[in-house]
């Protein structure tokens, strides 16, 4: 692995690594901890992958860089090792210590970003969740992007990997029928991280937050504040900061649920039927 990654660094001048050991806590990829000559990288390596995969991260960091709202590392490049084929994704190194005001400065940021204007919903090209991956365009209406392109999506997949079939299939195609009653058509758009769950953030130098590893897209903020809450890691504070730069519309719990339930079925495509039954418990709260 050290090889590979030696010839990854020599695209931007690096030379030497003097330190190298993997880290963990990710889902998907190979990561390690570098310090070559000039400074101290972090690196994701993955073999399975197609090199768009890395691309698709790199360009949401730099995307979100953009919005100048909320930290995010800085990306020096994705490159494919040529003699093993393996795409790698080598950005800054981000360490640090949270303070008392960590969350709330995250919490005050991500409201910023998502206050950004931004038109349309959806990506442009390919966009990845984990491991899966959807083809986008830009929609006109946030509604058909998530019923047909984003749920619609993860049901095929669940119904080719036979996770999704018999009455949970019917239950949902039932669902999306009627998802108009909940979803809206046209909410403000936002720049969204896209897979905001706690261990996608992380706390830098003088405890400033930084998100990493997005999956993002435009659309409905609710539904990244949905995700936030569906696996836990943020705190109170973190929703009061939040909510005191952009509050949350007093519809937002009766969709927060439809909102996670995309999350769910990604997970559950990916990581099996432990996630089946919370799929299902929304899919009968919404469906009678
Ligand atoms: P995966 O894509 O496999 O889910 P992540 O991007 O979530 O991987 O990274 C795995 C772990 O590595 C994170 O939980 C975090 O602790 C750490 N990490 C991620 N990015 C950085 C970074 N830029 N600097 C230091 N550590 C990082």
């Amino acid at each position: 692995m050290k090889d590979i990654i030696q010839r990854g660094l020599k695209q931007i001048q690096e030379e030497d690594i003097q330190e190298i050991h993997a880290v963990t806590g990710g889902d998907i990829n190979e990561a390690y901890y570098v310090r070559a000559k000039h400074q101290e990288y972090f690196v994701k390596l993955n073999k399975e992958m197609d090199v768009s995969f890395f691309e698709f991260e790199a360009e949401g960091l730099s995307v979100i860089r953009r919005t100048g709202t909320i930290d995010v590392p800085v990306v020096y490049g994705v490159w494919e090792d040529k003699e093993t084929q393996t795409p790698m994704l080598c950005m800054e190194w981000i360490e640090g210590k949270k303070e008392n005001n960590t969350d709330e400065i995250l919490g005050e940021r991500l409201a910023a970003m998502h206050l950004g204007e931004i038109t349309g919903y959806g990506w442009e090209g390919k966009s990845y969740i984990g491991k899966l991956m959807h083809d986008n365009h830009i929609h006109k209406s946030w509604l058909t992007y998530y019923r047909d392109a984003r749920l619609l999506e993860q049901i095929k997949i669940g119904q080719s990997q036979g996770s999704i079939s018999g009455k949970r299939n019917k239950q949902l195609m039932k669902l999306l029928e009627k998802l108009d009653k909940w979803i809206p058509d046209k909410p403000k758009s936002s720049i969204l991280h896209g897979d905001l769950w706690g261990g996608n953030w992380m706390t830098g130098k003088g405890g400033i937050p930084y998100l990493i590893d997005p999956s993002i897209l435009y659309g409905h903020h609710e539904f990244e504040m949905a995700f936030t809450q569906l696996f836990g890691g943020f705190s109170q504070r973190f929703y009061d900061a939040y909510h005191s730069v952009f509050p949350l519309s007093t519809e937002y719990e009766t969709r927060k649920e439809l909102y996670q339930l995309y999350y769910l079925l990604a997970h559950l495509n990916m990581f099996g039927e432990s996630y089946g039954g919370s799929v299902d418990r929304i899919v009968r709260k919404y469906v009678k």
